[in-house]
C-alpha cells in the first residue's frame, strides 16, 4: 500500500479514522510494519540550535516516509523546561489558596525543585510556551499537540489571577461587586483582599479535585486504587495499613464518589472478594457506630435498601464492589467480619472522629438535584484557560501561514476540557481499560460515545496503570481487543510503541508490544481503510447529557459507564446527545433515534424538547429500571460475550454498511481469546438504513476474507459468522 503523505486541497490535514498513529515515534522498521501514518506526541525541541536542527530532520524525516508528526508542548508537566529557561520561574508558578506552590502530583523532583505547575496569567509562562509551539512549527509539524491542556485542574488563586478576577467581577457584575466592596467596608478594589473573596463565597470551585480549602482527597490516585493522602482542613494524613494486611485491601481513590440518583456515597473494595463466597463486612463510623452487609461474590445484599440503592455492577466477573456508606458519617475502619482478624483494615492518623467524610469535597457543588451550577471563579479559569489556549493555536495557525490540526491530551467527559479546549478538533487521551481485571471491559465506551457527540476523534492509549500492567503480565492479546474496540468504534488507539507506563515503585520502561502480534492488526485497518473513512456509527438510543453537567464528569462518571455498558452489551446500538450548548446540533442527534434516555437531574432545552417529541422517552431512575424497557437490537445466537457496532456509510454511496464483531470473551489464564464458531446475527434492517443488500464478506486481521451466507426475512437480515477471533468486520455492500 502507498503510504505517500495524504495533505487536503488547501495544504492541511486530517487525523481519520483509518489512520495509524503512534505516541513517540519508534524505529523506521517498526513504523513500516505497523503502517503508521501518525506521530501524535512529538513535543518541541530544546531552543538550542543543535537541538532545533535535529528535531527538524526528525519532522522531514517522517514527512518522507509518509508519517505525519505532530509537535507540541506540555503545560502541567512542563516543570523542567521552565526550571531551565526563566531564572525568575517561581513567579509563575501557580499557588493554592494558602499560597502554597502547585505541583504535579505525578512527576518527581527535578534539580532538587518540586514539579510545579503554572498559571496561565503569568506572562512569562505564555512566552514559555508560545516559544515552545514556535520551535515546532518552524520545523515544519503537521499539528499542534498539547498536554494536559488544563492547568490548573483548574484554580490558581495566586495574586495575579485574584487581580484580574476582580477586574472581572467588577466589570461583568458591577452591582455584585459594588455590594461586595460596601460589605467589606473598602471602596478600592486593591483593598479587596483574598480573605475578603473567600469568605463572600466568591473563591468556591467545584471542579477543582483538590478542593479550596484543602478540605480534600490530596490526589485523585487514579493509579493505584489505593488512598495516599487525605488532607483535611489543609493538613495532609495517609492512611495507614495494617502491616499483616499485606496491602491487600485497597480503597478506591474517591470516598466521595456518589451514585447521584441512589445519593449514596459508595466506598469500593478489592479484590479478596473470591465469588460465591459469602462474606460478611463491617463499615465502623467510629463513636458513630458500624453497619454490616453480606457481600456475596460481586453482589451486596440488603433487604432494606433492595438492590438497586445498595449496589451497582461495575463489570460482571470481578472482584469489585461497590457499599453505600452512611450519609455524613465519617469511615474510620472496615472489617470482614466472618474472616480472621487479618482482614481487617484501618484508616488511621486521622484525627478522632473526622476519618473518611461521606459526602467530601463535592459538596461544593451544591444539591445533588442541581448538578448544572458553575462557581464563578471556576467559570473565570476556565475562560481565561479557553483564551490562552486560543491563543496558542492563532499562534500556531499564523506561523504556519494555514489551518493546523489541533490535538490534547483532554478527556472530553471532564467538564473542565470541554469548556477549555472547546476548539481542540483531536483528543489523545488515556482512557480506562481496566487492565487490572484481565478482561475486556467496557469503561471506555462513555469516554468514545462523549467525544464522538463532541465531534472530536480520539488517539486513545491505555492509563500508564494499564500499560504497566499489561507489560508486567505480558497480556498482548487483551491489549488487541482495547485497539479493536477503539477502532469499532470510530477512533484510533495508538501503537505500542513505548506506550508510557506508571508504577508507584518508581520508573519502568514503556510498554512495547511484540510486533508479530500487532502488526497483522493495524494493517488490517490499512487494508481496509476504505471500509473505516467516512462510516459513522448508527444509534437508535439516545442518552442525554448536559454539557454542563459537572457532577457526572470524569470520576463521577460511573453511573454514565455503567450505563453505557449495559448498552454495549445488550447490543443496542446508542449515542450520547450533549445539549445546553448547541441546541441545534442536539436535536438534530435525536432525529434517526427510537427511544432517549433522560436523567432525572437533565434539563431538556425547548428545542431538544421538540425533537424529543415522537420519541419514545425513558426516565432514567436506575439502571435496571432503563434497561427493563429497552431490548436488544442484534442478536447474536449460540454465543455470547460478542459486541456487535454496526457504522454506516455517511455519504455518498449510501448502499454501504459495516459491523464490527468484538469478542469479549479473553482468557486471562492462556492469554487467549475463546474463539467463538458457528453462530448467527440478525438484526432489523432499519439498523443499516434498509440497504438493499447483495453481498455481505467477513473480514477480519488473520484470515481471508470469507462470502459469508445470509438470509433476508421480511426486515430482518440474518448472517451467519462461521468464526470469530478477537475482531471481525462483517461487511454489507
Ligand atoms: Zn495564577
Amino acid at each position: 500500500m502507498g503510504q505517500l503523505i495524504q495533505y487536503c486541497k488547501d495544504g492541511t490535514v486530517k487525523i481519520r479514522q483509518s489512520d495509524v498513529a503512534t505516541f513517540s515515534a519508534g524505529s523506521e522498521e517498526v513504523h513500516k510494519a505497523y503502517g503508521v501514518t501518525w506521530v501524535t506526541w512529538g513535543h518541541h525541541p530544546r531552543p538550542n540550535p543543535e537541538s532545533i536542527e535535529q528535531y527538524a530532520q526528525k519532522v522531514r524525516n517522517h514527512q518522507k516516509a509518509g508519517v505525519h508528526y505532530s509537535g507540541g508542548t506540555g503545560l502541567v508537566t512542563e516543570f523542567r523546561g521552565m526550571i531551565d529557561s526563566d531564572p525568575n520561574f517561581m513567579d509563575s508558578v501557580a499557588r493554592d489558596i494558602h499560597g502554597n506552590p502547585r505541583t504535579c502530583p505525578w512527576l518527581t523532583k527535578y534539580l532538587g525543585f518540586d514539579p510545579y505547575v503554572f498559571c496561565h496569567h503569568s506572562s512569562a509562562f505564555k512566552e514559555y510556551v508560545f516559544r515552545n509551539v514556535e520551535l515546532a512549527i518552524r520545523a515544519g509539524v503537521d499539528a499542534i499537540h498539547l498536554d494536559d491542556p488544563l492547568l490548573v485542574g483548574p484554580s490558581c488563586y495566586c495574586d495575579r489571577c485574584l487581580g484580574e478576577y476582580k477586574n472581572h467581577l467588577k466589570k461583568n457584575h458591577p452591582r455584585e461587586f459594588r455590594k461586595l466592596l460596601g460589605k467589606e467596608g473598602v471602596s478600592d478594589i486593591h483593598e479587596l483582599t483574598k480573605e475578603m473573596l473567600l469568605r463572600n463565597g466568591c473563591l468556591k470551585s467545584g471542579l477543582d479535585w483538590r478542593g479550596p480549602l484543602g478540605d480534600a482527597i490530596l490526589e485523585p490516585d487514579h493509579f493505584t486504587h489505593s488512598v495516599r493522602a487525605v488532607a483535611v482542613a489543609g493538613k495532609t494524613y495517609s492512611p495507614v495499613e495494617l502491616p499483616d494486611t499485606n496491602g491487600v485491601f485497597r480503597f478506591r481513590e474517591r470516598f466521595t464518589d456518589k451514585c447521584f440518583f441512589e445519593g449514596y456515597p459508595i466506598v469500593y473494595l478489592f479484590r479478596k472478594l473470591e465469588s460465591g463466597i459469602k462474606r460478611e463486612i463491617e463499615l465502623s463510623y467510629g463513636a458513630n457506630g458500624s453497619t454490616r452487609w453480606i457481600v456475596n461474590g460481586n453482589i451486596v445484599q440488603d433487604h432494606v435498601l433492595g438492590r438497586d440503592n445498595a449496589v451497582t455492577f461495575m463489570s460482571p466477573g470481578h472482584n469489585k464492589v461497590k457499599i453505600p456508606l452512611k450519609e455524613g458519617m465519617n469511615l474510620v475502619g472496615v472489617r470482614f467480619v466472618s474472616g480472621q482478624a487479618m482482614d481487617s483494615f484501618f484508616l488511621g492518623e486521622l484525627p478522632s472522629g473526622r476519618g473518611l467524610r461521606g459526602a467530601g469535597p463535592w459538596r461544593a457543588l451544591g444539591p445533588i438535584r442541581n448538578p448544572m451550577r458553575v462557581e464563578p471563579y471556576d467559570r473565570f479559569m476556565l475562560d481565561s484557560t479557553r483564551d490562552f489556549l486560543q491563543a496558542v493555536f492563532q499562534h500556531a495557525r499564523k506561523l504556519a501561514g494555514k489551518s493546523i490540526p489541533t490535538i490534547a491530551n483532554a478527556a472530553f467527559s471532564y467538564l473542565g476540557n470541554r469548556w477549555a479546549c472547546e476548539s481542540v478538533e483531536y483528543a489523545s487521551v488515556e482512557i480506562q481499560t481496566d487492565a487490572h481485571t484481565n478482561q475486556c471491559s467496557t469503561s471506555a465506551a462513555f469516554e468514545y460515545k462523549i467525544n464522538e457527540a463532541l465531534g472530536k476523534r480520539i488517539c486513545a492509549m491505555g492509563t500508564g496503570a494499564n500499560h504497566n500492567h499489561v507489560r508486567v503480565e505480558k497480556r498482548h492479546n487483551l491489549v488487541r481487543t482495547w485497539i479493536a474496540e477503539s477502532y469499532a468504534m470510530g477512533h484510533l488507539f495508538l501503537c505500542p510503541i513505548r506506550l508510557w507506563c506508571y508504577c508507584p515503585d518508581g520508573i519502568v520502561p514503556g510498554y512495547e508490544g511484540p510486533v508479530e502480534l500487532f502488526a497483522p492488526v493495524y494493517q488490517f485497518i490499512r487494508k481496509n481503510r476504505k471500509y473505516f473513512d467516512g462510516y459513522e456509527s448508527v444509534a437508535k438510543v439516545g442518552i442525554l447529557y448536559d454539557y454542563f453537567n459537572p457532577v457526572t464528569d470524569f470520576y463521577h462518571a460511573n453511573v454514565y459507564k455503567e450505563l453505557c455498558h449495559e448498552l454495549c452489551r445488550a447490543n443496542i446500538p446508542f449515542r450520547l446527545v450533549v445539549a445546553g450548548k448547541n441546541d441545534e446540533k442536539a436535536a438534530r442527534d435525536c432525529e434517526s433515534l427510537d427511544a432517549v434516555i433522560l436523567p432525572e437531574t437533565c434539563r431538556v432545552p425547548d428545542c431538544v424538547r421538540k425533537a424529543l417529541e415522537s420519541k419514545k422517552i425513558i426516565r432514567w431512575k436506575t439502571i435496571g429500571n432503563v434497561m427493563s424497557k429497552l431490548s436488544s437490537m442484534i442478536h447474536v445466537d449460540a454465543a455470547s460475550r460478542i459486541m456487535a457496532l454496526p457504522r454506516v456509510k455517511s455519504s455518498g454511496a449510501a448502499n454501504k454498511a459495516v459491523i464490527h464483531l468484538l469478542n469479549r470473551e479473553y482468557d486471562p489464564v492462556t492469554e487467549s481469546m475463546a474463539v467463538k464458531e458457528n453462530f448467527a446475527i440478525r438484526m432489523d434492517t432499519s439498523l443499516v438504513n434498509r440497504m438493499n443488500v447483495k453481498s455481505v464478506k467477513l473480514l477480519s486481521p488473520e484470515t481471508q476474507d470469507v462470502k459469508l451466507n445470509w438470509s433476508l426475512e421480511k426486515n430482518t437480515i440474518s448472517i451467519d459468522i462461521p468464526t470469530l477471533d478477537y475482531w471481525g468486520l462483517v461487511v454489507m455492500e
